[in-house]
């Protein structure tokens, strides 16, 4: 398996594609890109995260810039950091979702912001030169800061807007899969008013089950839901950006939801633009819709849906991996940001997690993809295009088609020769009806 280098950073096996030399050479590429200024450097708790923590820090300091460690933080934390503290940017080592001999560096910007797609081929190009500054302009210099993630929670807690008396002493299970989430998240929900039972809360980096937040990794978290009666149950993946939700039952709910929830909460407050990427549930034009808004589409990416919140002044947006962003807080997808919404709906509605969900619409999507060459997948879009103009497409990542019932979206991986295809429907059986439709059209 090759490093893997995308607008949202890069991953690797640790000793194997991802090694401190590599950490070294990728931030001694972004500190010259940048020219020096002032950034964030943080870590998740993968055990390799000290190691590349230190090169990522010779690597900024090098170039010229001065590096803030946070530690074991976050990567909403950081994301925050950057825009309080009127940072130039900042790194992350963590690789997601990714299982534990994984590792990698996500880049921020000075908005907090995951780099564009030219910034980060820069980067990439930088790297591969080997042309880094060092030392031209003197060398930066390296300060600790221990408050953010407090500093981040105490955001949150200022962004919420109802009264929480109805949550006060509600129990709800949280799983941080010993991630970076460990330490502040159960903090917030005890400042919501929320009794804490924490699974696989110790910030170790050994984690209890694959740690992406999917239906199939999340057994654990739906028994103790039900073992000890609780209100909801939260997972967070090991850097804290994305969160999955299970009922009051133990049901995993999926992570399309969570999405859904935050625009059903914010929406009816206050109502305004929505941003999120062109894979997510149809759920989210649906909420838009009751208050007579549309949603901006954009391609898959953080970045992307980040941007187009700032472009349109969004009010709230995400992606439906269970990643959503409160621009009131930072623009990047933030776990703390999604328990808080959740917490919030919960309180003013005085319904359980299962009525709410059994109150949206339903859908069912699936996911299929075929190994296919550049030029082939190229080929297919456009045939997939062409044949649905009358739909009017949406093609800034590949194309999207809209059906009365649902849609698909067909689009290339950012990392390997596959074509990727997501259909949506009220069905199963009507999103593979739908599927089929444009595979004819694509010829795959
Ligand atoms: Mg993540």
């Amino acid at each position: 398996m090759a490093l893997m280098v995308s607008v949202s950073g890069i991953r690797g096996l640790v000793g194997q594609t991802l090694t401190p030399t590599v950490a070294l050479e990728f931030t001694q590429a972004y500190g010259t890109l940048l020219g020096g200024g002032r950034l964030v450097l943080a870590r998740d708790t993968r055990p390799s995260g000290p190691m590349f923590e230190a090169a990522a820090a010779a690597g900024l300091l090098a170039t010229g810039c001065s590096v803030t460690q946070l530690g074991v933080a976050m990567t909403p934390t950081v994301g925050h950091a950057i825009r309080a503290g009127k940072y130039a940017g900042g790194v992350i080592i963590t690789a997601s979702h990714n299982p534990g001999e994984w590792n990698g560096l996500k880049f921020l910007d000075d908005l907090g912001v995951a780099p564009d797609p030219e910034r980060a081929r820069r980067i990439a190009e930088i790297r591969a030169s080997g042309q880094f500054r060092c030392g031209q302009t003197g060398f930066g210099t390296l300060t600790q800061d221990d408050q953010a993630g407090k500093r981040h929670v105490a955001a949150v807690l200022a962004a919420g807007e109802v009264d929480l008396r109805a949550m006060r002493g509600r129990r709800v299970v949280l799983d941080s899969i010993n991630g970076a989430g460990c330490t502040h998240t159960p903090e917030l929900l005890h400042a919501l008013g929320c009794e804490v039972v924490h699974i696989n809360g110790e910030p170790t980096g050994v984690f209890a089950h694959r740690p992406e937040p999917t239906r199939e990794n999340l057994g654990d978290l739906g028994t103790k839901v039900r073992e000890t009666n609780a209100a909801i149950g939260f997972a967070q993946d090991p850097d804290a950006d994305r969160l999955a939700l299970v009922d009051e039952n133990g049901t995993y709910i999926g992570e399309e939801y969570t999405l859904a929830l935050a625009a059903l909460f914010v929406l009816a407050r206050r109502p305004g633009p929505v941003a999120t990427n062109l894979s997510t549930s149809r759920l989210v034009d649906d909420l838009a819709a009751r208050h007579g808004l549309k949603v901006h589409r954009t391609p898959v990416g953080e970045a992307h849906v980040a941007r187009a919140m700032l472009a349109n002044r969004c009010v709230i947006g995400g992606e439906g991996n269970g990643g959503v962003i409160d621009p009131r807080v930072c623009y990047v997808r933030d776990s703390l940001s999604s328990i808080s919404f959740v917490i919030q709906l919960l309180a003013a509605t005085g319904k359980t997690l299962s009525q709410l969900v059994a109150e949206l619409p339903h859908y069912a999507m699936i996911k299929q993809k075929f190994e296919l060459p550049r030029d082939q997948i190229e080929a297919a879009v456009k045939a997939v295009t062409a044949a649905f103009a009358d739909r009017a497409p949406l093609t800034s990542d590949g194309v999207r088609v809209d059906f009365e019932t649902g849609w698909v979206h067909l689009r290339a991986s950012n990392t390997e020769p596959i074509l990727r295809l997501i259909a949506e429907a009220p069905s199963e059986q009507d999103a593979g009806t739908l599927a089929a439709t444009v595979r004819a059209a694509a010829g795959v």
